[in-house]
């Protein structure tokens, strides 16, 4: 590699590891004439101790931006080294690295250079020739230019697994005030479109099996926390919408990072990132998609940001001594999953097991449930009486001494929840 290439990938990789929005799960594409990858079973994802992808190649097309976001390190009165790659030297660096095994896709974003179309179409480039001409089947994750024209991106969704677009601030005025240049609304008309290109290709698909794939593992977005003043409902809120409006795959939170000193209204250079806060979101989303909450069971106006020193859905139990305890032996598959210390695993084995007998403890603990928790809200034939007499704040208190918020200690999202 030349000095000047390595120079490049050092600065276009470093501007880009502030998008989180990599995971590169949900991919399906099979590998066809002896290509290079196969995302079927070869991709897998590591992260940094922070929650950051790393095994894909993630970096810039270029770090030149006409737009000037407050809270991005490559706006445009930022005062940086700027560089950007050729399409050429994109597709060259992709296949060389995953030749060594050093990765296993491509993530690809880019600073707004000239303008959205001519970004994008320097994108476009890229995944067609690594597809077409390199025949390279790997996973290939890329960022939607906000207002690049419509046929640009549904050609780019033929070429790529998963696309995204950045929300970038949870409310309308966040966004104003820090990227003046941007509107949530169209973001969302970018976001419909590779929705409404989605529906009309599976629908095609069911008539026509060689209709083609369309970015077969979705669509998803980031938001940055922290920034502006916004609560964790106006996120929760802005989350769920997109979920059902877009049909999202995910929704990524990223803790900012204090990079700018000029904009005061930004958290000071030198204050940490919102980690432990990002943490929770990351919580709080999990409980939408898996554990049938609904985002204003987690947050609402009379609760509008997260507790940091608990979890949410331990919160939420407390905010609701009158739904407990649950009845293990009775209660449902979905009232059973609300329950601190039971996930979705271990929640299946009671609904299994008591179809067997009456459940007791220690079969609890043996299929997994964080009985330290649990045992606050659950009954089953031997729950001692004293565990049924604690009011609310008592058990907060008790979990909070023993060290049983775990995930005061934990703060990657990645990593799992077991709730
Ligand atoms: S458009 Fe993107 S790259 Fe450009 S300043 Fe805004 S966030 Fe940064």
């Amino acid at each position: 590699m030349s000095d000047r290439i390595r120079e490049k990938l050092q600065i276009l990789a470093d501007a880009a590891k502030y998008d989180v929005s990599c995971s590169s799960s949900g991919s399906n594409r099979k590998n066809k004439d002896k290509g290079l990858g196969n995302t079927g079973s070869g991709i897998c994802h590591s992260y940094t101790e922070d929650g950051r992808c790393v095994s894909l190649l993630k970096i810039l097309f270029s770090n030149v931006c006409i737009f000037d976001c407050a809270y991005c390190v490559s706006r445009r009165s930022n005062d940086i080294q700027r560089a950007a790659f050729t399409v050429q030297e994109v597709v060259d660096l992709t296949i060389n690295f995953y030749r060594r095994n050093y990765i296993e896709g491509l993530f690809l974003s880019s600073g707004i250079f000239k303008s959205a179309d001519h970004t994008m179409e320097r994108m476009l480039q890229v995944v067609k020739k690594l597809r077409l001409e390199e025949n390279f089947n790997g996973y290939i994750h890329l960022k939607t230019i906000p207002g690049a024209a419509p046929e640009l991106i549904t050609e780019a969704g033929l070429y790529a697994d998963r696309m995204s677009i950045n929300l970038e601030m949870p409310t309308e005025a966040g966004l104003k005030r820090f990227a003046p240049e941007k509107t949530h609304a169209e973001v969302q008309k970018d976001l419909g479109i590779v929705r409404d290109r989605l529906i009309q290709l599976k629908d095609e698909r069911q008539l026509i099996r060689s209709v083609p794939k369309f970015v077969p593992a979705g669509q998803t977005t980031q938001m940055v926390v922290g920034a502006a003043n916004e609560t964790d409902y106006d996120v929760m809120m802005m989350a769920d919408h997109h979920y059902k409006e877009f049909k999202l795959k995910r929704v990524y939170y990223s803790g900012y990072i204090p990079i700018n000193e000029q904009e005061k209204a930004l958290p000071a250079i030198g204050s940490a990132p919102p980690l432990l806060r990002e943490n929770r979101l990351y919580q709080s989303d999990w409980l939408m998609r898996f554990y049938g909450f609904s985002a204003d069971e987690i947050v609402n106006p009379q609760h509008p940001n997260l507790d940091l020193d608990i979890d949410p859905k331990l919160s939420w139990a407390l905010r609701h001594p009158e739904q407990f305890p649950v009845d293990l032996n009775q209660a449902d598959y979905k009232m059973i999953l609300r329950v601190p210390g039971i996930g979705v695993k271990s929640a299946k084995k009671i609904v299994q097991a008591r179809r067997f007998g009456a459940l007791r403890i220690d079969q609890l603990k043996r299929m997994g449930v964080a009985y330290s928790r649990a045992q606050h809200f659950i009954r089953c034939v031997d729950t001692p009486q004293f565990q049924r007499d604690l009011q609310p704040h008592q058990v907060r208190q008790q979990i909070l001494q023993s060290g049983q918020s775990k995930y005061t200690k934990q703060i990657s999202p990645q990593l799992g929840f077991g709730f």
